[in-house]
Parts: C-alpha cells; sequence; structure tokens
C-alpha cells in the first residue's frame, strides 16, 4: 500500500461513514424497493433519502429531478446521447469543448458516426478555459445542446460555467455540464450555474464506486439509454444500486460539511507543494490557472526532459502515488488530448506529474514530495540525451 495517496482525481478512499450507512442494506434491508414488503419498503425509504440529500447538495429543486446511475460515465452518455435523441427533429448540431473526459468526448463521437450529428469541439486558451464569445460564435439555429465541463480532471481548470449558461438560456439551447470532478472540492448549484442537465461521481468525493447520478432539470426531456423497469421514474431501467445509492447520499451529506474550510485548508496545501516544487526543480510549467479558477485540490505540473510514466514508478517506489493526468487505457503512447489542446507540444506533454489532494491528507505529505521529488527529477533528466545539465 501507498503511505502517501496523491491521486484523488481518479478515485478516492470511502468515508468511514459512508461504509456504516451501507452496510445495512447488504445485511438487512436488502430487498428490492420495488417489493411491498417492509424490508425493501426500508430501501425504497433509504432510496428517497439519498435523492434528498444530493439534491440539496447541489442545490436542485426537487429530489425527483435526481436519476441515479451507475457512475459518471454513464451519467454523461445519459445526458448528451438522451438529449440529442430527444431533439434531433430541432436539429443536430452540438457543441463541447476539446478537452472534455472521454465520456462526453466519445458520446459526442458516436453521434457524430452513427447518427448523423455534427459536433463543434472548442479550443481552449492556454489555462484550459473556454472563451464565452467562442461558445456564441459557435452556435447555430440547429444547435440542440452545449456541454462543457465545470472542472477539468487533468488540469484543474474550472470552467466559466454560469457565464456559458446565460449565452444557452437566451438561446433556448440545452446546457449539460460535467461536475465529476467539482462535487466536494467547490460549491455547485445548478440554478446558480444555469444548467440543464449535471453529471457527478459518488467514487470522486469519498464515495462508493459504480454509483452516480444526472441531475435533469424539470421539463428537460432526455430519451432513456437503458431499456427495461419503470424504475428512475422511467428515465434509467434496472433495479437499485441500494447499497450505493445509500452511500452517494451519505457522501453527499459530508461533502457539503464545511466545504469553506475544507477548501480553504485544501488550498493552503496545494499552494504550498506547487511553491515547493517551483523553487527546488527548474524547467517545470505549471500547467491550468493559478487563481480560483484552478480546483483547490490539483497540481498539474510538465517536467522538461522527462517522461512522465517514469516520475510515478520512482515516486511509486518511495510509497508516493500518483498520475500522469491522462489514462492510457489503450495502452497506447499518444500524449494527453488536454495537454496538447493548451499547446504544449508531443515532448512536453509526456513529461507530465499530476498529483491531487483529499481527505487523509497532511503537511508532512506535502513536505515529503517536495523533498524527493528534485531527485527524483534529476535523476531521469540524467539519463536523457536532450538534457543539457
Ligand atoms: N467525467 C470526469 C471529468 C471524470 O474525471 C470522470 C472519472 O475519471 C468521469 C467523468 C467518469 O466517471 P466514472 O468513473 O464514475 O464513470
Amino acid at each position: 500500500m501507498n503511505k502517501i495517496y496523491l491521486d484523488h482525481a481518479a478515485t478516492t478512499p470511502v468515508h468511514p461513514e459512508v461504509i456504516q450507512a451501507m452496510l445495512p442494506y447488504y445485511t438487512d434491508f436488502y430487498g428490492n424497493p420495488s417489493s411491498v414488503y417492509s424490508a425493501a419498503q426500508k430501501a425504497a425509504a433509504a432510496v428517497a433519502e439519498a435523492r434528498e440529500s444530493v439534491a440539496r447538495l447541489i442545490g436542485a429543486a426537487q429530489p425527483q429531478e435526481i436519476i441515479f446511475t451507475s457512475g459518471g460515465t454513464e451519467a454523461d452518455n445519459l445526458a448528451i446521447k438522451g438529449v440529442a435523441m430527444a431533439r434531433a427533429n430541432q436539429g443536430k448540431h452540438i457543441i463541447t469543448s476539446a478537452i472534455e473526459h472521454h465520456a462526453v468526448l466519445h458520446s459526442c463521437q458516436d453521434l457524430e458516426k452513427y447518427f448523423g450529428f455534427e459536433v463543434t469541439y472548442l479550443d481552449v486558451d492556454q489555462k484550459g478555459l473556454v472563451n464565452p464569445a467562442e461558445l456564441e460564435k459557435a452556435i447555430r439555429a440547429d444547435t440542440i445542446l452545449v456541454t462543457i465541463m465545470l472542472a477539468n480532471n487533468e488540469i484543474g481548470t474550472i470552467e466559466p460555467i454560469k457565464e456559458l449558461g446565460k449565452i444557452t438560456r437566451n438561446k433556448n439551447i440545452c446546457f449539460h455540464t460535467d461536475a465529476v470532478q467539482a462535487i466536494g472540492q467547490i460549491p455547485v448549484d445548478v440554478n446558480d450555474l444555469g444548467v440543464d442537465l449535471l453529471s457527478l461521481s459518488a467514487h470522486k468525493f469519498n464515495g462508493p464506486k459504480g454509483i452516480g447520478a444526472l441531475y435533469l432539470r424539470r421539463g428537460t426531456r432526455i430519451v432513456p439509454q437503458m431499456s427495461g423497469g419503470a424504475q428512475e421514474r422511467r428515465q434509467r431501467a434496472g433495479t437499485e444500486n441500494i447499497p450505493g445509492i445509500v452511500g452517494l447520499g451519505k457522501a453527499a451529506q459530508l461533502a457539503g460539511l464545511n466545504l469553506s474550510k475544507k477548501m480553504e485548508q485544501t488550498r493552503r496545501l496545494r499552494d504550498k507543494l506547487i511553491r515547493g516544487i517551483e523553487t527546488k526543480i527548474d524547467r517545470v510549467i505549471l500547467n491550468g490557472p493559478r487563481d480560483d479558477r484552478r480546483l483547490p485540490n490539483n497540481v498539474h505540473f510538465c517536467f522538461r526532459y522527462i517522461e512522465g510514466e517514469s516520475i510515478l514508478l520512482n515516486l511509486d517506489m518511495l510509497g508516493i502515488a500518483a498520475s500522469s493526468g491522462s489514462a492510457c487505457t489503450s495502452g497506447s503512447l499518444d500524449p494527453s488530448h488536454v495537454l496538447l489542446a493548451i499547446g504544449h507540444p508531443h515532448e512536453i506533454a509526456h513529461g507530465s506529474l499530476r498529483l491531487t489532494l483529499g481527505l487523509n491528507n497532511s503537511e508532512e505529505d506535502i513536505e515529503q514530495v517536495i523533498q524527493v521529488l528534485p531527485g527524483i527529477i534529476g535523476k531521469i533528466r540524467e539519463m536523457s540525451p536532450l538534457y543539457d545539465g
């Protein structure tokens, strides 16, 4: 086991109170909530309570606006394909950004490839920000959906969703945001943001894996992507994952507690880590903004003359878990699409390191990383034929 875990953007440990809340729904109240006997009704009541907790966390007017899904990926698919299919008779143009998570990008690409939709991928600036003026320019008479993430999973950029939402609302275009990385890190209010749909995932904020939700504003129509029973008000068929839903509800309650204090503490650790790396290592590039438009728990650097994977292996040998920021699921050596979109050439994009903070990280963890990282980078650079010392 790694002693220092700094990969909370990938997933988080489940909070002990979340586990406690979930256990009775495995051992005692395992009934199917569609059944009539009392153990099943206890499960149904727990689902209702969790729905309220999630609605409260994101400022939804009604619990019925929350649809439970198997996670962030399914919520993104349901939002994008669901709206596209419901509105296809009004137009077949969708706008997104070049730095979305693959759950969004590949959903859009599926619609292009199999269903004849057209998608505009907005460029971002060097900090990863979408420009509202660019969105305005990209909108066409047949635009039916805009989907832009609230916070980027690699470089931590927080997008100007509120401003973008004003534009879509004026034009009566559906607006979805992937808030998977933002929930639990910053305040999220669907009415303040002006979004019609929002995706979230429990395992990113100390809840269990395999459970998430889609916020669907009342009156917004989607075509369900799962056919079957009448669960989730006929929007998402399938027997409910009761322990998962209960865990998501509990994690949502905990995420809302003392959020501003937690943000302040996390920001302090984040800034200490950024300062430490920048003062002790040369030729580094901090990716993403330096101000309030950066997630409080995100640190993301590119190191020149370095291959990111080798940093990770060296850190792991010292008990530190980190990430390069992009998941090379296909085993390909393609650099991150996010780093290319903010303007890095391939050789710089390959030298990335993402450190994301969470629940149990301490001042000592940060000091330890600042102490060992310069040696690791120095050692790897010594082996690079391009490094001139
Ligand atoms: N969207 C973003 C921004 C993410 O970071 C992730 C997970 O990495 C997802 C969607 C997918 O969520 P899940 O792992 O719950 O399917």
